[in-house]
């Protein structure tokens, strides 16, 4: 049938899931249709009204994320990442109680990433007009991230402002998202400074 063809060549297109993982989840949503219906109109909901915080860069369905918003927050100190999903994985450590920036990304000259397609300017402007007196550079452990912190490290320097960077702990390759709380957490409370 090709409808289902269509739902397993959908589903392919997903991280992490191949053709074989692709077939056995049409099945389930095919033998389960309130499942199915309800992760479609779900995924739709929350799609169609989801937006960037306008100050930070994480998922919202306002212009200012929950996290800006919150003003018992310490407002003096900025966590740089990647990806939203990097701010998710410090979240759920419990470790870091400040601000985030979301760079949207990390330098990869290869695949035509370079600094400028970066929200490095935006954040650079945030610590000028800001009264944060800590940076925390929390790059993943990669060759892009690597890359990413040298490089904001350069441009941090020229300003009158603390930097830090999350502790090793986490292995070369490895990456915010993948790991546990406990390693993450550890790397957030033993971080350096530069
Ligand atoms: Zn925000």
């Amino acid at each position: 049938m090709n409808e289902i063809n269509d739902i397993i060549t959908i589903l392919t297109k997903l991280p992490g899931v191949g053709k074989k993982s692709a077939q056995r989840l049409s099945y389930f949503l095919l033998k389960n249709k309130h499942i199915a219906l309800e992760i479609s109109h779900i995924i739709e909901d929350v799609i169609s009204n989801i937006n960037f915080c306008s100050i930070c860069g994480n998922f919202t369905t306002k212009d200012v994320c929950s996290i800006c918003e919150d003003y018992s927050r310490d407002q003096s100190m900025l966590c740089v990442v990647e990806e939203p999903k990097d701010l998710l994985a410090i979240e759920e450590t419990g470790c870091y109680k400040g601000l985030y920036h979301i760079l949207m990304g990390s330098i990869n000259p290869l695949d035509g990433v370079n600094p400028d397609k970066l929200k490095i300017n935006e954040l650079v402007e945030r610590i000028k007009k800001g009264n944060f007196s800590e940076v925390l550079i929390a790059t993943n452990p990669t060759i892009e991230g690597e890359a990413t912190f040298l490089y904001l490290n350069n441009i941090l320097s020229k300003f009158n402002i603390k930097r830090s960077r999350i502790a090793t702990g986490i292995p070369m390759g490895g990456s915010l998202e993948y790991s546990d709380s406990l390693t993450l957490g550890k790397a957030i409370s033993s971080k350096h400074y530069l």
